[in-house]
């Protein structure tokens, strides 16, 4: 969502005149979209403010802006804040340039963030998102061949933990017209992957001409548009899962068979503490459906660890739920308490670090063992990958291959791949030929 929100911004400032630069060093505008789903991002955004607050004594004309959920969140605290000149929340990401217009203008801090988040009518700001979206939406892509497509903003889940619902606000999703011409559009722009976005993207509901269109529907849609290739969609919540999206997953050619599907815990106490709105063991149910329906489906998870309160029985209890899932994956995050949610205000956050630390670790070797043995179903096989360009290591095996850099692409079901291959097949879809596994990655060669 913030990686989509800010190609968005630096996508209307560039159709501004403005000229993208990745050293602080040469900008005059700086602005740090942030996360404020767990307390580390927030400090690595005060420490980025006090490295700037040094760079504006060498260049005093330097502008600062703040933008995203800390925005949001901090608002006041933040414009007071005496490196910060701009200060603008999700739902105000249109009115950057304005912003910046303005504070040259009157030599100026501005602000713009939404009073009262979650009962403000937001119709009208979503109106001017929709259209801000649709005008910037495919120039600044992070990936060549690919975009994300917002379907929603907001959450209306209320994870007793969850910062979400209190900065990006209520839950409201885009209507189904606006979504497909903006898929068309990037189509037409070369784009053949689409990620469709929402916090929790199973709940799409919109009625428009008297049909009541679901996530099922925009798939059956958006699997119709020319030049599109692959769909994927997240973050999917195991509540209210209809199986029409499993069906559409098994059947429409274009959609990936991947589910991105937090259950954030194995033990029913802390699912309750939570407010996840469903037992470990409704949890497997949906998994073994999900797998009966959708053959070769791949599974990815998150996990909190260190809620309060969670004992030695209930981490025991996560252990377990990630070994009876085989998963493809798993995202593990420590407690974070975050000021102002339901958890923060009730419950002390009575997990010391080390535990909440070993925890994570145990988890992800769990997981890790998991992986390496699934992984191995890919030896000798050769897979279909979308190449996103140069790997983390694109030296490696360069001289054996005729000087072609290691490259990284993803397989349909979200598998690393890397092999060695000319850089132009970055955002082209290449066979791969795989000749050995790891637990978080497949090497191979071109077939
Ligand atoms: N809407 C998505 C993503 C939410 S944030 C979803 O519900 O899946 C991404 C992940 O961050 C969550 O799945 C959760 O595992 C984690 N997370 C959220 N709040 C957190 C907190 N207070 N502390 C630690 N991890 C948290
Ligand atoms: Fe947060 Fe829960 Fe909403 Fe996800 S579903 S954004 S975890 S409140």
């Amino acid at each position: 969502m913030n990686k989509l929100d800010s190609s968005l911004v630096s996508a209307a400032l560039k159709d501004k005149g403005y000229e993208l630069t990745d050293q602080s060093e040469n900008a005059d505008i700086v602005l740090i979209n942030t996360c404020s789903v767990r307390e580390h991002a927030e400090n690595r955004v005060f420490s980025h403010l006090g490295n700037l607050k040094h760079l504006k004594k060498t260049n005093p004309s330097l502008i600062v802006g703040v933008i995203g959920c800390m925005a949001q969140r901090l608002g006041s605290e933040l414009f007071e804040h005496e490196t910060v000149d701009i200060v603008a929340g999700p739902a105000q990401i249109a009115q950057i340039p304005d912003l910046i217009e303005q504070t040259i203008n009157d030599h100026a801090k501005t602000i713009s963030i939404t009073d009262k988040i979650r009962v403000t009518g937001t119709e009208d700001l979503s109106a001017d998102l929709d259209d801000f979206e649709f005008a910037y939406d495919s120039d600044d892509n992070h990936i060549r061949s690919q975009a994300f497509v917002r379907i929603m903003r907001g959450c209306n889940k209320f994870c007793t933990y969850c910062i979400v619902p209190y900065v990006r606000g209520p839950e409201v999703s885009r209507p189904p017209h606006a979504i497909i011409d903006q898929i068309k559009k990037l189509a037409s722009k070369g784009i053949k992957q689409i990620t469709l976005l929402g916090q929790t993207v199973n709940s799409y509901t919109f009625a428009e001409n008297e049909k009541t269109y679901t996530l099922a529907d925009l798939l059956e849609m958006a699997n119709e548009i020319d030049g599109i290739e692959w769909i994927r969609f997240i973050t999917s919540h195991p509540k209210n899962f209809d199986e029409s999206i499993l069906r559409a997953m098994a059947d429409l050619p274009k959609v990936c068979k991947y589910l991105h599907i937090p259950a954030q815990s194995g033990s029913d106490k802390i699912l309750k503490a939570m407010n996840r709105g469903y037992s470990a063991d409704e949890y497997l149910d949906f998994i073994e459906r999900a797998k009966q329906i959708v053959p070769d489906i791949a599974i990815a998870g998150d996990f909190i660890v260190g809620f309060p309160g969670e004992t030695d029985e209930d981490f025991q209890a996560t252990v377990d739920l990630v070994k009876k899932a085989k998963y493809k994956n798993c995202f593990v995050f420590k407690y974070s308490p975050r000021p102002g949610t339901h958890t923060d205000k009730k419950l002390e956050d009575s997990i010391p670090d080390e535990v909440k630390k070993q925890r994570n670790t145990e988890l992800l070797e769990v997981q890790t063992k998991i992986s390496e043995e699934d992984n191995k179903k890919f030896l000798g096989q050769t897979i279909e990958v979308l190449v996103e360009g140069p790997s983390k290591k694109p030296h490696l095996n360069k001289t054996e291959n005729d000087n072609n850099p290691q490259l990284m692409g993803r397989t349909a079901t979200d598998y690393i791949v890397v092999f060695n291959g000319p850089e132009s097949l970055a955002g082209q879809f290449a066979n791969i030929k795989i000749i050995k596994t790891a637990a978080l990655t497949l090497f191979g060669e071109l077939a």
